[in-house]
């Protein structure tokens, strides 16, 4: 290729590679959604079609993106989970982020119409932000998935109890939010139970877990164990061989893409689905 006068300024681009060998977790979340969900009278506290959409979009991502993991959604926000061993553009922060983002944004755009057939989007159009984090071990990488289901919980107790007040109990906005300033979890179950009838533990799981999407391989059973396997991982290099860098990714892209609303923040998730984090 010829070398022009110009090509200096390449010179200019600063590297940006994510650590190796740590768990990478692209975020993404929707720019100004406040108001983007009163323009399309997003039902409160939670809008299902908009939750059912934004999970479409993620596992769109997903099927296009073999190398992640796994994937948790919550209100207008999804966070994307790749291998430590990923070796995707080079684990280059910018390619990662923007082919998320570009990715998500074009589906949430693209399957719009199919869950809100009667409200078509009209400028300005969707958007969202991304960012990427590495963690170093599993048990961070645990303990931010933990860190967003909780989060998950809380606003969701939070809401369901502001929007009762509203829309049953004929507060206004402001009464509300006095109401429940200083109040505790059980305070809001009480207030729930008790002026609504609305016990929380029947809420919809996926209000109140959010959406994990992943690879569906074969359970593990409870209480089994395969040290052979395990003896296996140990023996295993840290970079994998090419050959089974790509046998991995052949079987990650026919894996069924599934998405359930479970928790994430106990062992049983994790242990019965050896694959996600190995
Ligand atoms: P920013 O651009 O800083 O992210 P934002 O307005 O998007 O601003 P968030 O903290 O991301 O602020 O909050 C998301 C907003 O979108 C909340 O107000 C939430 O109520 C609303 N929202 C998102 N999804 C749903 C849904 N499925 N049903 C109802 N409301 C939703
Ligand atoms: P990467 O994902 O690495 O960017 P790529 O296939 O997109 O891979 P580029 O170097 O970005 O590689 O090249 C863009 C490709 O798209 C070229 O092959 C180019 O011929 C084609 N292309 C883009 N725009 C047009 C266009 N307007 N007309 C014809 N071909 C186009
Ligand atoms: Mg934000
Ligand atoms: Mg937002
Ligand atoms: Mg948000
Ligand atoms: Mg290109």
């Amino acid at each position: 290729m010829a070398n022009s006068k110009f090509e200096y300024v390449r010179n200019f681009e600063q590297p940006d590679n994510l650590l190796p060998n740590t768990w990478i977790v692209v975020r993404i979340d929707g720019r100004g959604f406040t108001k983007f969900a009163n323009k399309y009278v997003f039902e409160k506290p939670n809008d299902r079609r908009a939750l059912d959409l934004m999970n479409a979009a993620a596992r769109a991502v997903m099927s296009e993106l073999p190398e992640i993991t796994i994937a948790y959604g919550i209100s207008d926000e999804y966070s994307f989970v790749f291998h430590k061993s990923c070796i995707l553009f080079e684990r280059r922060s910018s390619k990662l982020i923007t082919t998320i983002v570009s990715t998500f944004t074009a589906y949430y755009i693209h399957l719009w119409s199919t869950y809100f057939p009667d409200t078509p989007l009209s400028p300005p159009l969707p958007s969202f932000d991304g960012r990427a984090v590495c963690y170093p071990s599993v048990q961070n990488l645990r303990d931010y998935m933990s860190w967003r289901q909780v989060d998950c919980h809380i606003n969701n107790l939070y809401n369901t109890t502001f929007w009762a007040l509203i829309q049953q109990g004929g507060m206004g906005n402001l009464e509300a939010e006095e109401l429940l300033k200083g109040t505790y979890a059980a305070d809001k179950n009480e207030i729930l139970f008790s002026k609504f009838s609305i016990n929380y533990n029947n809420e919809p799981e996926i209000y109140k877990k959010g959406s994990v999407v992943f690879r569906d391989y074969e359970l593990v059973e409870p209480g089994t164990h395969n040290a052979a396997a395990e003896a296996d991982n140990l023996a295993e290099p840290v970079q994998q061989s090419k050959n089974q860098t790509e046998n991995d990714k052949k079987r990650r892209a026919k894996a069924r893409i599934v998405i359930e609303h479970l928790d994430i923040i106990k062992d049983e998730f994790w242990d019965r689905r050896p694959w996600l984090l190995s």
